[in-house]
């Protein structure tokens, strides 16, 4: 006799879990600031307690959740917790973990407009939304010749205008990418230089920075003149606003105008630094974007969209399609044939695609730009404030300028006490915060950027590295 099929978990049983899980991490992001920010798990130690096969008969979901605090939560780095300085922020928050419950549920794939025609509709008019909220170039818009899509991570909407770049350069000069180039600082983020490695470029150049952390423009066009003499073909200029290390801005403009004059792609990597400008007193840091022809910035970073949800824009979408755009007979569609509707399976490298734009509709709606410009401002307002006890005190030196709310800094007593000190803090378990190399010199990132950090979390923070100083 065959079965019915799988017992599957009933309609009611399923509201009965989804509620307890809702208060599971309701209580979570309660209690997330009494655990040790850092997992102090050893290798191995959390997969050690999984049993070497997949279970053969279904298990209870009571048994299921309560893993949760017994497995998982030893292993977890919480990225929630108020002490949290290391890295830059991956804020969650109440209503795009609620529209993920949704697009889990709905289970759709929106890879062309007729597969699901509200998560491309609603994604094109949010990512309009952000061009004017960020005060975006307008030619971005859907509504003029460009367009946002979103995708996984900036090192996706790197790579794919890594891709598009080449795609344009090779079929004008008819040459391999072997011969191509692509320029970006000495303090772009690796995904620049990974992009352009899965890309096959042949070469990268590091173009060196000023005081400032921010590329020399000089040294990008001898590099370039360089190059050309040498035969090879320069293609592409990554420049970031806010750059990883230590939030250095490359003079957007400057650079845009030397790519322009060699008919180079501008791509600009705005991963963190991009959500501030929803406050106009950051914009000037962003003069130029109109000399660009992709850009990048991640709203589950500093937005309160958890991740994974980065915005990829470009100033013209027809190369962008010309490039990625292939359809097999099993993808043919009335609605795409029409020319009415955009298909974003042509924006990016998947095929298939969630249901983004929900968490990012409904953190904008939730919040208001204004809720989002109040935490920008709340956050950049307490940098100032520790990077001003950094400043009065002798025993400790800024190393770079802190235009956003990163700020660097390190111990005047030389390389080992900056790395002392990094290690100690981390130690104590109530912060976590990363060390870098500036310089070939260590230092020390404070990035402060959770959600629910305020004064005295900082505070609390300065206590303690002045303690063990
Ligand atoms: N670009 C910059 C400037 C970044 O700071 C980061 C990550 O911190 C990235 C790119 C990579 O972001 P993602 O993890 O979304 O690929």
């Amino acid at each position: 006799m065959p079965s019915d099929g799988p017992d599957h978990m009933s309609s009611q049983d399923f509201r009965r879990h989804g509620y307890a899980l809702i208060d599971w991490i309701a209580n979570y992001w309660e209690r997330v600031e009494s655990m040790p920010v850092l997992a102090d798990a050893a290798p191995g130690q959390i997969r050690s307690q999984l049993p070497n096969s997949a279970p053969e008969a279904p298990e209870p979901f009571e048994s299921i959740l309560s893993d949760l605090d017994k497995i998982v939560l030893p292993g977890i780095t919480h990225w929630q917790n108020p002490n949290w300085f290391a890295y830059f922020p991956a804020n969650s928050s109440p209503p795009s973990v609620l529209a993920e419950l949704v697009s889990a549920g709905l289970g759709v794939q929106g890879m062309l407009w007729s597969t699901s025609p509200a998560v491309t509709e609603i994604e094109t008019q949010v990512m309009d939304w952000l061009v004017d909220l960020l005060d975006l170039p307008q030619a971005w818009k859907t509504t003029s010749e460009g367009g946002g899509v979103l995708q996984m991570s900036a090192s996706d909407s790197t790579h794919t205008a890594l891709v598009v770049a080449r795609h344009k350069a090779s079929a004008v000069n008819n040459i391999d990418a072997s011969s191509m180039v692509v320029y970006t600082s000495s303090q772009a983020h690796s995904s620049i230089e990974k992009g352009a490695r899965i890309a096959g470029y042949g070469h990268i150049r590091l173009i060196e920075v000023d005081t400032n952390q921010a590329m020399v423009s000089s040294a990008l066009d001898a590099a370039i003149r360089k190059d050309l003499d040498s035969g090879l073909t320069p293609v592409f200029v990554g420049a970031a606003v806010g750059t990883t290390g230590t939030t250095g801005v490359d003079p957007i403009r400057e650079i845009g105008i030397i790519a322009a004059t060699h008919n180079l792609w501008l791509h600009v990597d705005a991963a963190y630094a991009g959500s501030a400008m929803i406050c106009s007193e950051f914009r000037h840091h962003q003069d130029g974007l109109e000399l660009a022809h992709s850009y990048t910035f991640n709203p589950h970073k500093w937005m309160m969209v958890n991740f994974d949800c980065s915005a990829f824009f470009v100033s013209d979408r027809k190369p962008l399609i010309d490039c990625l755009s292939i359809l097999p007979p099993y993808l043919k569609d009335e609605a795409s044939e029409s020319g009415a509707v955009i298909d974003y399976r042509d924006w990016h490298v998947p095929l298939g695609r969630r249901f983004r734009a929900l968490k990012l509709w409904w953190v904008l709606r939730s919040y208001g730009a204004e809720g989002i410009r109040e935490m920008i401002r709340h956050h950049v307002s307490l940098a100032d404030y520790f990077a001003s006890l950094i400043i009065e005190d002798s025993r400790f030196e800024l190393v770079a300028p802190h235009p956003f709310a990163l700020v660097c800094f390190r111990c005047t007593a030389g390389p080992d006490a900056t790395q002392a000190l990094t290690a100690a803090v981390n130690a104590t378990g109530n912060f976590y915060w990363t060390g870098s190399i500036l310089n070939d010199e260590p230092m020390i990132r404070v990035s402060i950027g959770q959600t629910r950090t305020t004064k005295e979390h900082v505070e609390r923070l300065w206590k303690t590295l002045s303690d063990l100083a």
